[in-house]
């Protein structure tokens, strides 16, 4: 599977980096997690044709993961896409998804393609719960031969570590560094030591940190030192838009 980033931001974008999307790219299946920023150019960007997008994955409804739903869906109607669209999330963010896109009358739109919402499963891709402030999900895609987990936002979390055992690539988020835990849990949120901590328990190969608040955003070797205490694989910090293979 391929993986690219477009942002790893937490809520607050910077000058250079924008909040937490990626592009999970599995032969012809394309999976874009989260929609935030530009995700039609990104997708330009990455050389997938947005028409041919096959899903999109929401992880919760805290405005820096879902704000940019209503551009995708009218970007592609602009475009005249005509394959249908699946959009995976829990009960709650399905919800507030179609209440997002129905402020723009997005839904009632003349020639729009269809759009399948679907709850928690679809395929080979396995949502479930985390620890966060809000109904979340993190989920588990699997290949043929690997699997990925995303976190999505949360503070350490067993289904995490238990869905990643396994799985050879781990995507969690680390907020900030270990001096602030307690806020950092309390708000559902992790850090760059307990992330570590998460994949060393989960045993997986390679761990990719995203989600920074803004003084970690451009450099985040803090965090990756962190992560490294307890994980002996592989921590990156992912470079925007480079394609990594899991
Ligand atoms: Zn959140």
């Amino acid at each position: 599977m391929k993986l690219i980033f477009f942002g790893t931001c937490g809520g607050i974008q910077t000058r250079t980096n924008t909040n937490v999307s990626f592009l999970i790219v599995d032969g012809e299946l394309s999976i874009l997690v989260d929609a935030s920023g530009n995700p039609v150019h990104y997708l330009e960007r990455a050389g997938v044709d947005p028409r041919t997008l096959d899903i999109l994955v929401l992880t919760h409804t805290h405005t820096d993961h879902i704000y940019a739903l209503p551009s995708l869906i009218h970007n592609l109607w602009l475009m005249k896409r005509e394959k249908p669209l699946s959009i995976i999330s829990n009960q709650f963010t399905l919800m507030k998804a179609q209440e997002l896109c129905t402020c723009f009358s997005l839904l009632s739109k003349e020639n729009l393609f269809q759009i399948d919402w679907v709850k928690d499963n679809l395929g080979r891709i396995e949502l479930f719960t985390v620890d966060h402030s809000t109904p979340t999900s993190g989920f588990k895609i699997k290949s043929s031969t690997t699997a990925i987990v995303y976190s999505s936002d949360t503070s350490p979390c067993k289904r995490v570590i238990q869905e990643a055992e396994g799985a050879k690539a781990l995507i969690h988020e680390a907020s900030n560094t270990s001096e602030f835990e307690d806020r950092l849990n309390s708000a559902g949120h992790s850090s760059g030591r307990q992330a570590g901590e998460v994949a060393a328990r989960a045993g997986v190969e390679t761990l990719f940190l995203c989600h920074f608040d803004p003084q970690y955003a451009n450099d985040s070797t803090e965090l990756m030192a962190e992560a490294g205490i307890s994980f002996n694989g592989e921590v990156i910090v992912p470079e925007l838009f480079k394609t990594y293979e899991v």
